[in-house]
């Protein structure tokens, strides 16, 4: 099998030596289609593992109706509310103890906006930045300050935003160090940034790494963080981790799920897995870092 690949110098730290992870396709779309055989390689740097450049998305194509269309979320906004609603109270307890009242918040890709409706009500200042201009008149209408890209909101909020957050959004972006930065130069000097990703620590890449794989790595991200390799990339950034913390998002009979069928087969919940089961192995992975995300807390030097 023929494999072409394109691992330039690493983003994040500089380093030109990678060592393959993992080779064959990876999910394309949502779920169901595969991509053409890649691979995803760790750096000898940072420890960042990154999907081949060549089976990436640019930065342009997050602003398109295909993509969303891709994602199978659909082009209007309440097909986003009704992809991502249930997901909130996720992100609610990823910001943890940041209190919301009176302050300037800013959600960087925050799509139609599910997280920022369920903080508005505490906050003094809205700003929603969003490539996809889809959301753009909702958004708005919602009272929230609208912008494409970081860059754009910061011409006007430069060292204003006491609290930036920013959920599944830096596996996408080209350059994670860059990305970051741009986020910090939002922030007043004691306000604070919040990254959620896919945690590459998840237990099912470990129990069973051949068939987790092909379904764990999708063309949609770029880069897969663990606790270390994200650490790494908001001190290359110039920002010092002040939390990290780990959540997991689905059930006991997903992970048995898997365990038993070796492939996806929806979240059912199996039978004799009762809701306490659930509690307890949500307990567990997320005291030994084996969640599937990742939430970390950042400042300024
Ligand atoms: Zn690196």
């Amino acid at each position: 099998m023929s494999v072409n690949t394109n691992f330039p110098a690493c983003r994040i730290c500089n380093q030109t030596e990678w060592e393959r992870i993992y080779s064959g396709p990876v999910r394309a779309g949502s779920f169901g289609d595969e991509t053409e055989p890649t691979e995803v390689c760790c750096c000898k740097g940072c420890g960042i593992w990154q999907l081949s450049e060549d089976c990436t998305f640019n930065d342009d194509t997050y602003a398109s109706e295909q993509y969303r269309e891709a994602m199978g979320q659909g082009t209007e906004v309440a097909d986003f509310f009704k992809a991502h609603d249930s997901y909130q109270p996720y992100n609610v307890k990823g910001v943890g103890k940041l209190n919301y009242r009176d302050a300037v918040v800013a959600d960087v890709g925050c799509g139609a906006g599910s997280f920022l409706d369920h903080i508005s009500g505490l906050a003094k200042k809205v700003i929603a930045i969003e490539p996809t201009p889809l959301y753009h008149d909702s958004l708005e209408e919602r009272g929230y300050h609208v912008y494409p890209f970081t860059s754009d909101a910061l011409n006007d909020e430069r060292n204003r935003v006491d609290i930036v957050t920013s959920f599944q959004v830096i596996e996408h972006v080209s350059d994670p160090v860059i990305f970051l930065k741009e986020l910090s130069e939002l922030l007043v000097d004691d306000g604070r940034i919040v990254i959620a990703t896919p945690n590459r620590g998840d237990i099912l890449l470990k129990l069973i790494t051949d068939e987790f794989m092909p379904f764990y790595f999708r063309s949609a991200h770029r880069w897969y963080f663990d606790k270390s390799s994200l650490t790494r990339c908001a001190e290359n950034a110039g920002l010092v981790v002040e939390s990290c913390d780990f959540i997991h998002t689905f059930d006991m009979s997903n992970t048995l799920s898997w365990l038993k069928d070796k492939a996806p087969k929806g979240n059912k919940r199996l039978a004799g897995i009762l809701p306490q089961m659930d509690q307890l192995w949500t307990s567990f992975l997320q005291a030994t870092e084996q969640a599937d995300n990742i939430y970390i807390t950042l400042k300024k030097k």
